[in-house]
């Protein structure tokens, strides 16, 4: 067990890709304390049902200032954040508020796949030590 809390969130156009990134990795992600936005959180579990996630609000509706807040209190060690940079979105502001903060509390924080697998590479290293 290697108890990392993980937020994930994705926005819709990339909840297909993290919920198969989720997938392919539940084997590291079993071993983590998972959080997610509503939908994303749903879209998981659907994929991933032997995964528990602790689903908050969506993320239009505060679940991105939840997951925030979350970090503020020290209650998340890293984020997982598959961003949408081609749509606009009603809040905007929110996602900014969730970066900025995850920023202040210097939390990793992947915003593409890419950089997430790298992460959870580390992770699974950490794991087979
Ligand atoms: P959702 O929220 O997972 O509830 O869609 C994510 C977001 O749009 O910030």
């Amino acid at each position: 067990m290697i108890s990392v809390r993980l937020a994930l969130v994705a926005h819709d156009a990339k909840k297909d890709e993290l919920a198969l990134f989720a997938e392919r990795h539940r084997a590291v992600l079993g071993d983590c304390a998972l959080f997610a936005t509503g939908t994303t959180g749903l879209r998981i579990m659907e994929r991933c049902p032997e995964l528990t996630v602790t689903r908050l609000k969506s993320g239009p509706y505060g679940g991105d200032q939840q997951i925030g807040a979350m970090i503020a209190e020290g209650r998340i060690d890293m984020l997982i954040f598959f961003v949408d940079p081609l749509s606009p979105l009603p809040h905007d502001v929110d996602v900014k508020a969730l970066m900025r903060v995850a920023l202040v509390y210097d939390v990793p924080m992947a915003l593409n796949r890419k950089t997430a697998e790298m992460v959870l590479a580390t992770l699974e290293k950490q794991v087979q030590q």
